[in-house]
């Protein structure tokens, strides 16, 4: 089974993220930049579907700057065995890039796809079902835990009652939560390795595809500063004060 799994270059979640001058989007200059957090556990689900036997090859795909060629090296060293870079300065919109994705699958044909259920920088939530529409496959959300059985996918969901478990009929595409599994550290030796490994890049206008994008950004802005807190002399001051002054008692 081939296995291709969406990898997206993100800020950094332990960095803080600044708003650009002209409140357009977030400030990224010499930022520090990784794997978004769900795509590293797509990554490590396809390395264990591979150390089972049951993946023979795992394709990472990333769509966007030169720099992504970064976060591609990374899910190499960690395990993927080749990396495609399909080269845009552009942020693109989850459509175009469910489209970009289509390309590349028609072209690899994998049976499973595998894509965080969202990138932290958008968290727009929407690449792996558009895909899935596009492609006219089944699609498994939000993924708790992966069992591949011939050609389904048994899959535990995540949702808002608890825990749902569906079969899908492959090809498929899973969108994977955080619960899924713990992502590894790449060693030092296949760091080095990785750098040997297939990565081939496409520009983004050679692909053909409409990509333009639907909405405009009227403004981003920073969430208010919180006021600073208080300490109380007492619960009888505390609950006083959830009564009389912030009335949530
Ligand atoms: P989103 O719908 O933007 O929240 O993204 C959901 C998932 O789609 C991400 O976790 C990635 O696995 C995949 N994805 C989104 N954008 C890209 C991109 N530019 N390159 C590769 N994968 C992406």
């Amino acid at each position: 089974m081939k296995v291709l799994v969406g990898v997206k270059r993100v800020l950094d979640p332990q960095v803080k993220a600044r708003v650009n001058a002209d409140k357009t989007g977030i400030d990224l200059t010499n930022a520090k930049m990784t794997m978004n957090p769900f795509c590293e556990n797509a990554v490590e689900e396809a390395i264990r579907l591979k150390e089972a036997g049951t993946a023979e090859e795992i394709i990472a795909l990333s769509i966007g700057p030169a720099k992504a060629e970064e976060t591609l090296r990374n899910a190499l060293a960690l395990g993927a065995d080749r990396a495609i870079l399909v080269h845009t300065e552009e942020t693109l919109e989850p459509l175009a890039i469910a489209k970009v994705f289509k390309a590349i699958i028609d072209a690899e044909q994998p049976q499973l796809v595998m894509v965080g259920k969202q990138a932290i920088d958008d968290d727009c939530n929407q690449t792996g079902q558009m895909l899935s529409a596009l492609l006219d496959w089944p699609q498994a959300t939000f993924a708790s835990k992966l069992e591949i059985n011939g050609d389904t996918a048994k899959v535990t969901r995540e949702v808002d009652a608890g825990l749902e478990t569906i079969n899908v009929n492959m090809p498929a595409v899973v969108t994977v939560d955080l619960r899924l599994n713990e992502p590894r550290y790449a060693s030092l030796p296949n760091v080095m390795k990785a750098k040997r490994k297939p990565l081939d890049k496409k520009d983004l206008a050679d692909l053909g595809l409409d990509t333009a994008n639907r909405m405009t950004t009227l403004e981003v802005m920073e969430p208010p500063a919180r006021a600073a807190g208080i300490i109380v002399e007492s619960v009888s001051e505390l609950v006083n004060k959830l009564k009389n002054e912030a009335k949530v008692i």
